[in-house]
């Protein structure tokens, strides 16, 4: 019998667990796979990820890069962000993954992976997970089993989450090739429809990737294909992967009787680049604070939870319609970004930095475009 179980080892639930443990708080960390596991992911930190992960992470950061670049293939147009500090640090989610399970450990948290949860009872003081070794009984249960997990689904939830396709190639180059790549991410718009690619500099090879924020007949592999063919990125040996991410959370409140849902699990990626790490960890500190200051009273903590989130999912939704503007409306894109391309790509980076909301990004494009048209007429 656990204080609280968290299930999945990603970064929401590493983090959840970690947060809870170093506060004394009995807590244990069931994953199914043994660790380290592959998980599908660019790897890319946000600097908004580096604040809220534990400095241990430094250690498997294969390369900062304190600047980045955004091209418009279909418009000719390309665009660069620069900071002091590292706008995104590159790592493999294997490593990350299991340095942020170790730190949980080291606190105090109790890991057991693999071991998979099949089922959830929620009995009147606690819950009963039923999982493909022993069962596990916890006074509260932290779901962070990620976009394909079943968790919710046991526990009653309906999904309403809206998961896009991603994939992504681990690709190994000739050394020409990798130093053309290797000084910076790139992320490169008009390539797939609805969506965009990317290539990101690891220590000796490159991720390259494609998103759409469109499900259907389309069909990725062939666009990130054709993307590497454009970029004249020519792979010597490639590991293919495809996998979702979740740009709309769940339909309704993220706590339910003796559970909270935090990241992919809640559906908590950023709509506009697909970048779920930072807001995977955020959520799981976030659910680890509720539980704590509620005592693990049920209500409060699900109360304590929702209105804690509030502003990050307000935000979310302001994310979902510029995500629109840029991928649904190309002709849109292409008036905008000659207008105001450089403030647009120092607004996202900012976002990534935590140093700014999309509600205040996009004010500050609406005025630079007022105050373009007032210049120009
Ligand atoms: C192609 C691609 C590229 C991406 N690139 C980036 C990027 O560069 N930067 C970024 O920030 N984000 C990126 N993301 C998004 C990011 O990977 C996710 O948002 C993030 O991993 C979510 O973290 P999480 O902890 O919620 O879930 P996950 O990291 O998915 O972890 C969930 C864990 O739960 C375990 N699990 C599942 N079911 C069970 C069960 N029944 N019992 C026990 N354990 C279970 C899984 O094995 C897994 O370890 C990318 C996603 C994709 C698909």
């Amino acid at each position: 019998m656990f204080d609280v179980a968290v299930v999945g080892s990603g970064p929401a639930g590493t983090i959840a667990a970690l947060a809870l443990a170093e506060r004394g708080v009995s807590v244990v960390l069931l994953e199914r796979q043994a660790l380290p596991r592959y998980k599908t992911c660019g790897g890319g930190l946000v600097g908004r990820a580096l604040d809220v992960l534990p400095g241990d992470v430094q250690r498997v950061v294969e390369r900062p890069c304190a600047d980045a670049e955004l091209n418009l293939l279909d418009a000719g147009l390309r665009y660069r962000a620069a900071r002091e500090r590292p706008i995104m640090a590159m790592t493999m989610r294997d490593r990350l993954d299991e340095v942020l399970a170790c730190a949980a450990v080291h606190a105090g948290a109790t890991l057991r992976a693999p071991c998979a949860v099949t089922g959830v009872m929620f009995e009147r003081r606690h819950v009963r997970l039923a999982t493909d070794a022993e069962p596990v009984s916890a006074a509260f249960v932290i779901a962070a089993d990620g976009a394909t997990g079943d968790v919710a689904r046991l526990a009653g939830w309906d999904d309403g989450r809206h998961l896009i396709p991603a994939l992504e190639y681990e690709v190994s180059v000739d050394d020409v090739t990798f130093e053309r790549f290797a000084a910076r991410p790139r992320f490169d718009l008009g390539v797939p429809p609805f969506g965009y690619a990317w290539v990101f500099p690891k220590a000796a090879h490159l991720s390259a990737g494609v998103l759409t924020t469109h499900r259907g007949a389309i069909n990725l592999h062939r666009h990130l294909e054709s993307y590497l063919r454009t970029i004249g990125l020519v792979p010597r040996a490639t590991e293919r992967h495809g996998f979702v991410i979740p740009v709309r959370p769940r339909t309704g409140p993220l706590g339910r009787k003796r559970m909270l849902l935090v990241g992919d699990a809640a559906g908590l990626a950023d709509p506009v680049t697909g970048e779920g790490i930072s807001l995977a960890a955020r959520s799981g500190r976030v659910a680890a604070d509720a539980i704590v200051a509620a005592g693990l009273d049920p209500e409060r903590v699900r109360r304590g939870y929702q209105a804690a989130l509030r502003p990050l999912l307000d935000e979310l939704r302001i994310g979902r319609a510029l995500a629109r503007l840029l991928y649904d409306f190309p002709r849109v894109r292409g008036w905008l970004f000659p207008r105001v391309g450089q403030p647009l790509v120092e607004a996202i980076t900012d976002v990534f930095m935590g140093a700014r909301t999309y509600r205040r990004s996009l004010v500050g494009c609406a005025r630079a475009l007022a105050l373009g048209a007032s210049t120009r007429s």
